[in-house]
């Protein structure tokens, strides 16, 4: 192969990428339909359902939109060879391929960061504002900013520098070592994720003793499950978007409640949402995802050292020598088609589980409390009541609501 022919390939994934995704985001906008389905009638008033409507539409413009510019973005990089340029800049400073990489990815990533700020912002304070979703300050969007570029800073650079200096001394034991490595940071990060990652951005309370403590106790016992840590996120601060999630495993296991979540709903409706969370638990999902995750890494790792070998990702990008760094750039775009497909993959066992967390949640809690959850859930957050088939077997990470209240009925039959 030419790095010409490469180059094209390379132009193609990007443009056929581009065409899959807004063909799938338009079929999802044939299947609006302004008759509200007869099991939420109760939850939405007209005006709100009008209005979901809206929501709708504006998101999906901003995403074309917002979609077209990053093609626009990639496309000139590639195009008038930027990443040549940037690689060449940078070997103007070092001849270390460490910290080649770091000023390499740490430009890109900081330019692609200042180029989306204004397309943020507009998200946030147009669309989001406009809904009554967001609660989110200047001040607030400025700091999440800068406490957001130093993480990636610590922790990206970190591992990068890591990855780096086994790729320099390993040779043909790269993928493995690296991915010994990046195995134990994911599970050192899911382990103190709530301890460590989340008060960096918000702040935690443990639930106080009360009705809604004991109602939870009473889910987890009854589930066999040991669970002392129970918290509430300040969410609000942000948004009036409500969720609720688990992190860690072992000791660590611990369960967050967003305050905008625990004011809307009452105590039966809050330990439904818990049952379903502690049954991801109980069903394994949470290791099953560890797992799967570690192994798409191992996957990533292998396929990339062996394109590390060859210089036609360098060349077909525009520069003159092969590095490490550049690599990683053609790479990424050579993969895309298979993440997407193994995300389409993760994306349905994900949906699959969703439903075993809800069969669980439904043997633990009272009749009809999940679903109220879910209906409320999702009016509160005017979620699309009937997206095309296709964009949720592509896109949902969880089912759609009225297939999902349909299953929680037939659950709560048997
Ligand atoms: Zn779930």
């Amino acid at each position: 192969m030419t790095p010409q022919v490469l180059y094209y390939i390379i132009i193609t994934i990007i443009l056929a990428g581009f065409g899959f995704d807004q063909w799938i985001s338009y079929l999802n906008t044939t299947t609006r339909s302004n008759v509200l389905p007869d099991v939420l009638k109760g939850f939405y008033d007209e005006e709100t359902y009008s209005r979901q409507q809206d929501y709708d539409r504006d998101n999906y413009r901003f995403g074309l939109i917002s979609d077209i510019l990053s093609l626009l973005a990639i496309l000139g990089m590639l195009v008038f060879g930027g990443f040549a340029w940037i690689d060449g800049f940078v070997r103007l400073y070092t001849d270390s391929g460490i910290l080649m990489a770091i000023f390499f990815f740490g430009i890109i990533a900081f330019a692609s960061d200042l180029l989306s700020i204004p397309i943020e912002i507009y998200h946030t304070f147009v669309i989001e504002e406009r809904f009554g979703f967001n609660k989110t300050t200047p001040k607030t969007f400025v700091i999440d900013k800068v406490k957001g570029w130093l993480l990636t800073a610590v922790i990206g650079g970190g591992i990068l520098s890591l990855i780096i200096f086994i790729y320099e001394k390993s040779g043909s034991w790269f993928w493995i070592l690296a991915w010994i490595c990046i195995s134990v940071f994911t599970l050192f990060i899911s382990y103190f994720y709530t301890t460590l990652l989340v008060p960096i951005f918000n702040k935690l309370t443990p639930l106080p003793a009360g009705e809604l403590r004991d109602a939870i106790e009473l889910v987890a016992a009854r589930a066999d499950f040991n669970l002392k840590d129970i918290s509430i996120m300040d969410g609000s601060k942000r948004s009036t978007r409500g969720n609720a999630y688990f992190s860690g495993f072992g000791s660590k296991k611990s369960i967050v409640l967003f305050d905008t979540l625990v004011n809307e709903h009452s105590v039966d409706e809050l330990a439904a949402v818990l049952a379903h969370e502690i049954g991801h638990y109980k069903k394994k999902h949470v290791l099953k995802g560890l797992i799967s995750g570690i192994l798409q890494t191992g996957v990533l790792l292998f396929l990339l050292s062996l394109l590390l070998k060859s210089s036609l990702p360098a060349l077909a990008l525009g520069a003159s020598t092969a590095s490490f760094h550049i690599s990683v750039i053609a790479f990424g775009i050579l993969y895309s088609p298979v993440s997407m497909v193994l995300g389409i993959f993760f994306n349905s066992i994900s949906r699959k589980h969703e439903y075993e967390a809800d069969r669980f949640a439904v043997s633990l809690s009272q009749p009809g409390a999940l679903q109220k959850a879910l209906k409320q859930l999702s009016v509160k957050n005017l979620s699309n009541l009937t997206p095309h088939p296709w964009y949720v077997f592509i896109h949902y990470s969880h089912p759609a609501l009225l297939q999902r209240l349909a299953a929680i009925d037939r659950a709560e039959l048997s």
